[in-house]
């Protein structure tokens, strides 16, 4: 019996995107509801020990698209060689990041069927998955079907669905895809690593900085940063080493509000938000950010918020779990030392 749900296995040379794995563990309780078993496809170059990984964490068949032509990913490439495995699927799903978001669109387009993007939820009606994403920032919760057409695409928010345990001893069938990339205009000529530490979605904890990691104005800069704008990213500076220090002690990804970002405090792969990314950590940590609605939109879905602002009336505590009112420079300090004490670190 051919089985009726899919899931795409994102990765990076070789390293599983674990969003991967929840997808999986979303497939088999599909599965439960649909009958058949679950297949996942493997597309790369040399994915053997990504294969292995899809039938630990719960694949009955894996089809492995292995070719010098898929080293790299490039969308129209992979559509190529995906879009027959799946074209008979029920239901089609992917981890939602930036190759899966192309990925699935393309796909759509080839087998004439529509995506449900971001998904934090689902249950079924008959065969069709009524499926939950946010909208409007967040501020909203839709429920979306896709009835006609087949395969449904769903792409899984991160951390929206529990990860299945892996089971090392689990073995798969294993189904070699045959593989034409077709004519592909564009070619991979490298890629430059960026400097950000612990990927933010993937996550557990987040601690994140705003436009207030700069407001210290007791702090005086050396006298050779005399530049007004330079003093203030000095300041900044010497904010952000705070955050890091916390997120360090917590083993936890360093993210920034827009306002943070475009006054160049970090790298714009750190933003949260509506136009940066979507997170839904266990522990969010926002310091001296105000909680305007685009940032709410990135973290809402965070399982707890803790929130350190001057300000009692800054929107953030609204959403937050705990609040600080108090200035992060006094507050940061004492608690990262208090939880390194703690943590035995
Ligand atoms: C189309 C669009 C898209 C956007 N996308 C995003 C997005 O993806 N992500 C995003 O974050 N924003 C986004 N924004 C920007 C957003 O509207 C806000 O401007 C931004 O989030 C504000 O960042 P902030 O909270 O760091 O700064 P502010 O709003 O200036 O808040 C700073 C906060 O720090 C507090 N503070 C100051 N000093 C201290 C101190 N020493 N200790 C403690 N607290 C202190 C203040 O009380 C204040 O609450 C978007 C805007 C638009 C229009």
């Amino acid at each position: 019996m051919t089985n009726k749900v899919f899931v795409y296995i994102d990765h990076f040379e070789n390293h599983v995107a674990p969003a991967s794995f929840e997808a999986l563990g979303v497939a088999r309780q599909m599965a439960e509801t649909l009958g058949g078993g679950v297949s996942a496809v493997v597309l790369g170059q040399d994915v053997d020990d990504v294969v292995k990984q899809a039938a630990a964490y719960g694949a009955d068949v894996v089809i492995k698209g292995d070719d010098p032509a898929l080293k790299d990913f490039r969308g129209e490439a992979y559509a190529n060689v995906l879009s027959p495995i799946v074209a008979d699927a029920e239901v089609l799903l992917f981890p939602t990041s930036g190759r899966t978001r192309e990925l699935a669109g393309l796909v759509a387009v080839d087998l004439e069927t529509g995506v449900i993007p971001d998904v934090i939820d689902y249950e079924f009606d008959g065969a069709s998955v009524l499926a939950t994403r946010p909208i409007y920032a967040g501020k909203l919760l839709t429920k979306v079907v896709c009835r006609e057409r087949r395969p449904q695409i769903l792409t899984l928010r991160s951390r929206a669905f529990p990860g299945p345990e892996a089971d090392s001893g689990r073995s798969a069938e294993i189904v070699e895809a045959e593989v034409d990339a077709g004519d592909v205009a564009t070619e991979v000529i490298g890629y430059r690593e960026s400097q950000s530490g612990v990927s933010l979605t993937d996550a557990a904890i987040i601690v994140s900085g705003g436009r207030g990691v700069s407001n210290r104005p007791s702090l005086v800069p050396p006298a050779e940063i005399s530049d007004e704008a330079e003093q203030e990213i000095w300041r900044a500076q010497q904010g952000f080493k705070l955050v890091r220090d916390l997120a360090e002690v917590l083993g936890a990804a360093v993210g920034a509000s827009r306002a943070a970002v475009d006054a160049k405090y970090v790298p714009y792969d750190r933003q949260v938000g509506q136009t940066g990314k979507v997170v839904s950590p266990d522990l969010y940590i926002a310091a001296g950010i105000s909680g305007a609605i685009q940032h709410l939109a990135g973290m809402r879905t965070s399982k707890t918020i803790v929130a350190i602002n001057k300000d009692a009336d800054a929107p953030i505590f609204k959403l937050s779990r705990f609040g600080v009112v108090g200035d992060l420079f006094d507050v940061l300090p004492p608690l990262t030392q208090a939880l390194k004490e703690r943590l035995g670190k």
